[in-house]
């Protein structure tokens, strides 16, 4: 799987011109048909089904792994019909302190749903910062800066959502135009490579990086 921008032309237009990359190997990617339709949800009630271009990085003599990627918009995370802004709130006012159906009644979803995003996301949170962490060092390392130091919160949700926003930070001073681009939202959905909330391992910033 793969993060992309949300326009699709622009997804196509970038396959056709070899500029989307294999997240495995770096090596060009092209279009390999199309999964099933699936759900998103943008707003209560307001269900759309679309439809995502799978990609395949094409063995060739010196390059290419045969892999294939789904490519994800970025409004969206891996296997959650909500879009991520909805999720990101969700988390946000989570580790502010509301309850599960408190949360429910804001976001307008089943408890069950919201009680699914905080479960998974607590359990990933060790990995979501280190993730975050990593990238904080890439961006501030660039410019020759120091990482911020992040003050515990008391809880691993908490520190994980702190992270973020300290490298989100670091990525408003180091590349400005990204941030005025794409919500808060969907640049986390981006920078955590579209599986924040999945089952699988975050992917490494670089390769062979732990997670
Ligand atoms: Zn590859």
């Amino acid at each position: 799987m793969l993060t992309v921008g949300p326009d699709p032309a622009v997804v196509e237009r970038m396959l056709v011109d070899g500029l989307l990359r294999c997240p495995d190997c770096a090596g060009p990617l092209s279009r390999w048909g199309h999964v099933a339709r699936r759900f998103v949800r943008t707003a209560p009630g307001a269900v759309q089904k679309i439809r995502l271009r799978r990609a395949i990085c094409r063995l060739t003599d010196d390059r290419g792994c045969g892999r294939t990627h789904v490519l994800l918009p970025a409004f969206l995370l891996g296997r959650r019909l909500d879009v991520v802004e909805v999720i990101w709130s969700a988390l946000r006012a989570c580790v502010d302190g509301f309850g599960w159906r408190r949360l429910a009644t804001l976001m307008d979803r089943p408890v069950s749903t919201v009680r699914g995003w905080v479960g998974r996301a607590r359990v990933r949170a060790g990995m979501i910062r280190d993730r975050f962490t990593q990238l904080e060092h890439l961006l501030v390392a660039a410019d020759g800066d120091d990482m911020t130091r992040v003050a515990p919160t008391g809880g691993g949700l908490g520190d994980a959502v702190a992270q973020i926003g300290v490298c989100l930070a670091a990525l408003r001073r180091a590349r400005p135009a990204v941030l005025s681009a794409m919500s808060v939202a969907r640049a986390v959905a981006v920078l955590s490579g579209g599986w924040l909330l999945s089952t699988r391992a975050v992917r490494p910033v670089l390769p062979g990086l732990p997670t």
